[in-house]
């Protein structure tokens, strides 16, 4: 499951919604940058490195790929101890470690940019893949090892010394290191080998969700690079970041926002900063889960997600807050960008470009009438309950987007959730599913062919070569009928 946006498209609660339908819940990249709100019984909680699984009861697994900040992972163990839940988790020898010379590091690099400041979450993320690439890095098994530690901490604090001299301090080196080895000790019983232990319950026929962290736009690659975050947050990236191989993947559900968000610096073509953004950020309560900081808000970008669905093979959509967006009288959705005299309805690959973008917009009406009592029937009755301008919204979704829709968000609780297709009372399907028959908003409410056709032959959608350019492999709804 990943975030086809710029992160906090909801995952966390989608993943602990379908947790109960796996085994093990696995992070595979990022680290305490993440911050997954989860609301259970009107509690909220926010997990940074701990699997938003783990709330079900579900195993937890924080991978290779992952950067761990001890202080942070220890914290959020002990907390969920103290709230009654014994957390079942397994920490990779392999994932590295996030110092407090990273956290410090991370700011002073922030501070020499000036103000071409990326807006980093100051969590150490940034310096602790670096220091991974550079081959100089310490993992979680090198807490385990006193002797072993010592070593690679004193070739690594001798390399970070100019922090200091920015930022004016520098923790001690025998402190840092007796924190570590305390951190380690504390952390011992969680670490393993967490390859071996996924690929034996793979073949033993165990269910497996991969929770992405951060969002598709932000990864290194494939991303608003350099505005992105330092790790490769698409679908691809769950098997290098847990050592399963990639064959094991057998779907990618896409999660979006029903609106966009960014937190941070970069380009952010459908960001509103008048009234309707403004609206977004009160009604939506947009501001970091781990930072706190208010987020940027504007439309849905279709152009993005389009990208994103294809980058990381996302066969079915997830869309989140529709509550939140329906609050507003009018909605815009992007579907094409105009760059240069242009219109195009591919991504950029540079911020530059990017920059340059002007959104083509379509126009809907929101859907304030659909309150609790509108959602509690199409949980019962089906899609069909929904107001019109909504489900005119989400077909159009599905239509450039090329994915279809298999569930929808419209309240913070477990029970605001509406699985597209679902028989009332049947389980909310989850995993081994490659396609879902019967599923999507368009199969049942559209005839999506015919109309996309008509569409394109308006000219209100660029690119008639959409069809095979657009999906890089994975299925879209007019692929299926
Ligand atoms: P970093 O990951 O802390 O280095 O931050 C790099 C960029 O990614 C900044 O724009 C952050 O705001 C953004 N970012 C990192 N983690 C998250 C997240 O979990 N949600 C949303 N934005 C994030
Ligand atoms: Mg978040």
């Amino acid at each position: 499951m990943v975030g086809l946006q710029w992160g906090d498209e909801g995952k966390g609660r989608v993943v602990d919604l379908m947790a109960p339908g796996f085994d093990a819940v696995v992070r595979f990249q990022g680290g305490s940058n993440a911050g997954h709100t989860v609301v259970v019984g009107g509690q909220k909680r926010v997990f940074h490195l701990v699997p938003s699984g783990v709330l079900q009861g579900r195993l937890g697994i924080i991978g290779n790929g992952v950067v761990v900040d001890p202080e942070v992972l220890l914290e959020e163990l002990r907390s969920l101890e103290s709230a009654g839940i014994e957390p079942k988790v397994l920490l990779s020898d392999k994932a590295h470690v996030t110092t407090e010379l990273h956290r410090l590091q991370d700011e002073a690099e922030e501070m020499r940019r000036g103000n071409r400041a990326l807006g980093t979450t100051r969590r150490g993320i940034g310096p602790t893949y670096a220091d991974k690439a550079a081959r100089v890095g310490i993992r979680v098994g090198d807490l385990l090892r006193g002797e072993v530690l010592r070593g690679k901490l004193r070739d690594l604090y001798s390399s970070k010394e100019w922090i200091g001299h920015i930022i004016g301090r520098l923790p001690p080196f025998e402190s840092l290191y007796s924190d570590l080895l305390r951190y380690g000790e504390e952390l011992r019983r969680y670490v393993g080998r967490t390859e071996y232990v996924l690929n034996r319950m793979l073949s033993s026929g165990s269910r497996v969700l991969f929770e992405g962290a951060q969002g598709s736009l932000l990864d290194v690659d494939h991303g608003t690079y350099p505005y992105t975050t330092s790790s490769n947050t698409v679908a691809a990236a769950a098997a290098i970041g847990s050592g399963v191989p990639p064959t094991a993947i057998t779907e990618v559900v896409g999660v979006a926002k029903a609106y966009t968000t960014r937190v941070g610096g970069g380009p952010f073509p459908t960001e509103d900063r008048g009234e309707a953004g403004e609206a977004l950020r009160s009604l939506g309560n947009e501001y970091g889960a781990t930072t706190g900081r208010p987020r940027r808000c504007g439309w849905f970008d279709a152009v993005a997600a389009r990208y994103s669905a294809m980058v990381n093979g996302a066969s079915s959509l997830v869309i989140t807050k529709l509550d939140v967006l329906g609050q507003l009288n009018r909605v815009k959705l992007g579907v094409a960008y105009r760059i240069d005299g242009s219109t195009t309805d591919e991504f950029p690959s540079t911020v530059e470009e990017l920059e340059e973008a002007e959104p083509v917009y379509e126009e809907f009406d929101g859907w304030r009438d659909a309150g609790a009592e509108v959602w509690r029937r199409a949980r019962v009755e089906g899609e069909s309950a929904l107001p019109r301008s909504l489900r005119d919204y989400l077909r159009r979704i599905e239509e450039v987007v090329g994915a279809s829709v298999r569930g929808l968000s419209y309240g913070p609780s477990r029970e605001e959730y509406l699985e597209v297709g679902r028989r009332a009372g049947a389980p909310v399907a989850a995993g081994r599913q490659v396609s879902r028959p019967g599923g999507g908003l368009s199969e049942r409410l559209l005839r999506g062919q015919a109309a996309r056709a008509a569409r394109q032959g308006r000219g209100e959608v660029p690119g008639g070569a959409r069809g095979e350019a657009r999906r890089g492999g994975a299925r879209g709804p007019a692929d299926r009928g």
